[in-house]
């Protein structure tokens, strides 16, 4: 089981483009324009003669941030196994974004900066370097550059409009209606297949209910999340940092909350950068309160940017009550034609930056579906179970260490405590020697399952690691 999820995961995770690509319908619907929309219906171009987008934000907002996708201000770190995909499914993605402003931090990891509990991490071997790209930028600069190069895809159209249910014949979905902007009334707009994208708040199980479908279960956990961002003139006097994260693990001994925090060095010569509590630990829009918490929470260089690089607009905050999964996978009745992708089936806490990765994954998982040429007259339960396969990995690495924060009771999974146990020996021994560095961040950024590390020589050289001390920042 553990050796066939990391093949199955890399299968999914491939660089690869696909060697055949049938065409099995004629017309794909794909509801909400964002990440996960956009990927799929890229590869939704490979197997369908059309595509029809239907997204309920103006699809010409360029790369400002936009109403349905609130958090498009806040700091968006795109994990490596995603710029793979970007790279995958559209040739000369980084290349492009990197012309365009995209920022490629130095692979030696001289400019980045890792802080645990105020000890600074080691960084990777040179020889244990992947060679995968970094992209760092805002977030409404990436999606502008996604939505450009899908766009362009022939068979591709957008439309704008708010999608308000399903239409089904019989056992399937044959399709979705939409009420297209400045109009009053409904259109529907047939398909063989239609991809639920619109998101973390998606009305997918009350359209399925009302038709005397089931829903599929959720599973929450209550985060807590407080989010707060400011953007800052990147001045190199006060520091040539151009990547950080600091993160502070709850010690009920010592009164230690958890909090994170990061910046970014990103297109326009900014600096973004992010703090964030949890439960009442909630950073406000006001300006002192924001530097007062990167001096006193944060390791020095937060509050140097914070007090003296020039702050460009305001501070945003967002807040994310829970991490939540919808478990299609479970269900034993649910309609041909239809499959959801992105956080319309999970969304994690965000400081894990693992969201638009998923999403991209989960685009992955409906080619390697399609390619299998299923009949699309049956449920894609298929589909379903790899896209299982990803939110797995996602949700175990996110949910592991939220269960540590006093307000987080569960759910536990199976097996909590040796997991625990030994992902602390893991992270412990990351700070100290770069090989267990490499290994645990090729995890982390979603490019190798999580029971890759499951192997004698990582688990006796994390043991042999896992108690020396780091450097104090
Ligand atoms: C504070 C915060 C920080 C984050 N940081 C990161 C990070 O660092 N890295 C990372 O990878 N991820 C991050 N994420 C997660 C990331 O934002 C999401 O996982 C990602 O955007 C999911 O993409 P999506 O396409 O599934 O959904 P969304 O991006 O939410 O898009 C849903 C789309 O559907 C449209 N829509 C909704 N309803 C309808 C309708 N009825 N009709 C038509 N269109 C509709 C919306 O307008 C929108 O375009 C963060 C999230 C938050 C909250």
């Amino acid at each position: 089981m553990a050796v066939s999820l990391v093949k199955t995961f890399a299968e999914i995770s491939t660089p690869d483009s696909p060697e055949s690509t049938p065409v099995l319908m004629k017309r794909a619907v794909v509801l909400g324009a964002s990440m996960a929309g956009l990927l799929a219906a890229r590869v939704l171009s490979d197997h369908a003669e059309q595509v029809l987008l239907i997204e309920r934000d103006d699809s010409d907002s360029g790369s400002d941030p936009r109403p349905g996708v609130p958090q498009g201000t806040q700091v968006h770190a795109l994990l490596s196994a995603g710029a793979v995909q970007l790279e995958r499914w559209f040739p000369g993605f980084s290349a492009e974004a990197i012309a365009a402003g995209a920022v490629v931090p130095p692979s030696d990891g001289s400019r980045g900066a890792f802080f645990m509990n105020g000890e600074l991490r080691v960084a990777p071997p040179t020889e244990q370097k992947d060679e995968t790209p970094v992209l760092v930028s805002t977030r409404p600069f990436l999606e502008a550059l996604v939505r450009r190069r899908t766009l362009e895809v022939g068979n591709i159209t957008l439309v704008t409009g708010r999608a308000d249910g399903l239409i089904f014949d019989g056992e399937r979905v044959a399709g979705a209606t939409y009420v297209p902007t400045g109009a009053t009334e409904s259109v529907t707009e047939r398909g063989d297949l239609v991809v639920d994208a619109t998101g973390r708040s998606s009305k997918l199980g009350d359209w399925l209910e009302d038709n005397g479908w089931v829903r599929p279960p959720m599973q929450r956990m209550p985060i807590k999340l407080n989010y707060a961002t400011a953007m800052f003139a990147y001045d190199e006097k006060i520091s040539d940092l151009m990547s950080s994260v600091s993160q502070t693990g709850p010690d009920a001994v010592t009164g230690r909350v958890a909090r994170i925090a990061g910046f970014n060095l990103v297109e326009g010569d900014r600096w973004i950068m992010l703090i964030s509590g949890y439960g009442d630990d909630r950073p406000s829009r006001d300006r002192e309160d924001y530097t007062t918490r990167c001096r006193r929470d944060f390791p020095k260089v937060y509050g140097d940017i914070a007090e003296q690089a020039t702050m460009v607009g305001d501070v945003i905050t967002y807040h994310q009550a829970d991490s939540r999964r919808r478990d299609f996978h479970e269900l034993t009745r649910f309609p041909a034609g239809l499959v959801a992708a992105g956080d319309a089936v999970a969304s994690f806490n965000p400081v894990y930056g693992q969201g638009m990765t998923s999403a991209m994954l989960h685009a992955s998982c409906l080619s390697k579906y399609l390619r299998a040429q299923p009949s699309l007259d049956r449920p894609a339960m298929a589909y379903f179970e790899l896209v299982r396969v990803v939110v797995d990995v996602a949700w175990q690495i996110s949910t592991l260490a939220d269960l540590d924060l006093p307000h987080v009771d569960g759910p536990y999974p199976r097996g909590f405590r040796f997991v625990k146990w030994f992902s602390g020996v893991l992270f412990r021994a990351s700070m100290t020697d770069g090989v267990i560095n490499a290994r645990l961040a090729r995890v982390t950024t979603m490019m190798d399952h999580p029971n890759s590390l499951a192997t004698l020589g990582t688990v006796l050289r994390a043991l042999k690691f896992g108690r020396r001390k780091a450097v104090a920042a």
